[in-house]
This record gives C-alpha cells, structure tokens and sequence, in this order.
C-alpha cells in the first residue's frame, strides 16, 4: 500500500469543495489498514475515514492528517435474502444487486450519488420511513484503540436517527456487514424504485454539487420547511446556495469556498433559532470542524 501526500479532496466529495489532505491511503485489505493506521499513529496525525464523500465539507484549508479510503469492494449474497458485503461497496451497487436477486429494503437508496456502505451505515443513512437500521444485522468494525476487529450486532450498533455507534466512537472502521433484505417480487421492487428517483429528480437539486440534506429534522417541523418560513430560500453567498428546490440542500454554483457554505450554514442555524426557537443540527459533516 502506498501512503500518497497531498491529494486533493474536492473531487473526492459530491459537493465539488475542499483542499488537499497531507495524506492519503487506499486500503484493500486488512493489512493495508493496520499499517495506514500505523503510520498516523508513529507520526502523531489524525486520521479521517473517507467514503463517497456525499455528506461532507472538507475546509479549503485541508485535511493535515491521513484521509484513508477503503477500496475493497466485494458484496455476495447467501441464504437467499443476506448480503455479506464490505464497506467500500457504493450504495447503488448494493441496490442493483438487490433488485437482480429479488430482494428488497433498499430501494429508497437509489440516486444517492457516490454514497458507500460504510458511509451510510455510520450515518443510519434513510429516506422514505426506511433507513439502514431496519436491513442492518451485523457490522465488522476495527476499533484503533484495542487495535483489532470488533462484531457488532444489531443492538451493539445502536442505530439511531441519523446516528449510530459508529458516528458516536471515531475510533470504529466499519471493514464488513450483513445485510438482511426481503424476498419480494422484482416487478414491485422496480415500481417503487422509480417512485423513490421520479421524486429525487423532482425535489432535489441533482443538477449541482451539493452533501444532500445539511441539517437534521427537528422533532416538530423539517428543517427544509423552517428554512423556507425565516426567508432563506435561495439565498446565495459567494457561489453556495440554499436550493431553490429544496432548502435544505445547499448547493455549489460551481466555484463555492468550504467558507460560503459554512456561513450559509451559520445564518440558516440563526435565523431559524431567533425566529422560530428551534436549533437546527448539522447532519453533514465537516473535514476539518477547526478550519471552517
Ligand atoms: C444528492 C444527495 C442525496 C442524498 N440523499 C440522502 C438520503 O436520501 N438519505 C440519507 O440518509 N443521506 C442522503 N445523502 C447523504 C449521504 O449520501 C449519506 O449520508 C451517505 O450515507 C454518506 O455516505 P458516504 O460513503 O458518502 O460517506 P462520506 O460522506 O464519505 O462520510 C460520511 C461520514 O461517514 C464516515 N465513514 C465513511 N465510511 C466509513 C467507514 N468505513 N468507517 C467509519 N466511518 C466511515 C466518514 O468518516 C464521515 O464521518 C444524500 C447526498 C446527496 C449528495
């Protein structure tokens, strides 16, 4: 495995923006890992795992650490309705896979761009009432503290919305995972289907470099709709937007800074505080918090 130095990031993100990471690792097996983490760990840097890379916003500034992206992808289906697969499978993949064996649960994943395994099962990833908790029977994580492979079953993964033990503990890898998904017939898995992208294409902005939805809902009102209500909708800083399509989605005109999207970011969560009481919450990540 070749340790790269100064990779830049912006095209490894759905949103188009970001600087360089000092360096960068793909990893393919499981040796690979324990030495990418080995070299962070003699030379004292942070390291950052790096799926699709559709629910971040790495600084312009950069990443002065390891981004390491796991690039071995193997997903295989046994006991008729399972799906042993690793992290680095891309989501699309895993749901063309479905559909082929007439398995359904993941439907609501078509047309999230790039997204991976690992990715969405750190975030409980979910659209249309399902998410990854519902088809999640057990996770293989490497745990940098203990330094070895981990199992967690469905309960040990402790989904939650958009939240996951994964997300809570940085120090779990997602490496491997058992997915449990339905027998259904293959007709009624493409209807849905095409329920799930004729609405992607109608209310999202695809047309733009965007991280997907940038805040969580809030208990009592979408933060898309609470967004609208304070008056933000379409409001563009530098070339960042807040989509005039959906306002929870901040899109890149083509030249946006990791700046103009944080201070769109910053404004939504104060407006939406002082005029409607209500806190909005991040659920895009930032790569690296400090340097926005
Ligand atoms: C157009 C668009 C539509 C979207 N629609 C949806 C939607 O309907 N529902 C939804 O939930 N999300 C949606 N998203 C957001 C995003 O695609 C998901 O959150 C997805 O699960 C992120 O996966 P990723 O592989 O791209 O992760 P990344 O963006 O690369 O990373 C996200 C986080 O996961 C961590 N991570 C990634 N891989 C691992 C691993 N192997 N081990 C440990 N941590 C890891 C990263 O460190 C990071 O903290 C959308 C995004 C876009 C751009």
């Amino acid at each position: 495995m070749q340790i790269k130095e100064n990779i830049s990031l912006k095209d490894l993100t759905t949103f188009k923006i970001g600087g360089n990471t000092r360096y960068f690792a793909e990893i393919e097996t499981e040796e690979d890992l324990q030495e990418a983490l080995l070299f962070a760990g003699q030379n004292n840097l942070p390291f950052f795992v790096l799926g699709g890379g559709s629910n971040l916003l790495v600084a312009d500034a950069g990443f002065e650490g390891l981004v390491i992206k796991i690039i071995f992808r193997e997903a295989k289906i046994f006991e008729e309705n399972k799906i042993e697969t690793s992290s680095g499978v891309a989501l699309s993949d895993l749901v063309s896979l479905a559909l082929a064996r007439g398995l359904s649960g993941l439907e609501w994943a078509l047309g999230i761009p790039k997204a991976t395994l690992g990715g969405a099962l750190f975030m409980n990833a979910g659209a249309f009432g399902a998410n990854m908790a519902d088809i999640t029977e057990q996770v293989i994580a490497f745990d940098t503290t203990e330094n070895k492979f981990k199992t967690f079953d469905f309960v040990g993964c402790q989904f939650d919305y958009k939240n996951s033990v994964f997300k809570r503990n940085k120090n779990l890898i997602i490496w491997q995972a058992i997915l449990k998904l339905e027998k259904k017939d293959k007709k009624e898995i493409e209807i849905e289907m095409k329920r799930v992208m004729a609405y992607r294409q109608k209310n999202h902005p695809l047309e733009y470099g965007s991280a997907g939805s940038v805040f969580k809902n809030p208990h009592n009102l979408p933060a898309g709709e609470a967004i609208e209500k304070v008056g933000l909708k379409g409001k563009q800083i530098g070339q960042a937007k807040i989509s005039e399509k959906h306002s929870n989605f901040i899109v890149n005109l083509g030249t946006a800074t990791s700046s103009d999207v944080k201070a769109l970011i910053d404004l939504a969560k104060k407006q939406v505080k002082e005029k409607l009481k209500i806190d909005l919450e991040e659920e895009s990540i930032y790569l690296d918090y400090h340097k926005l």
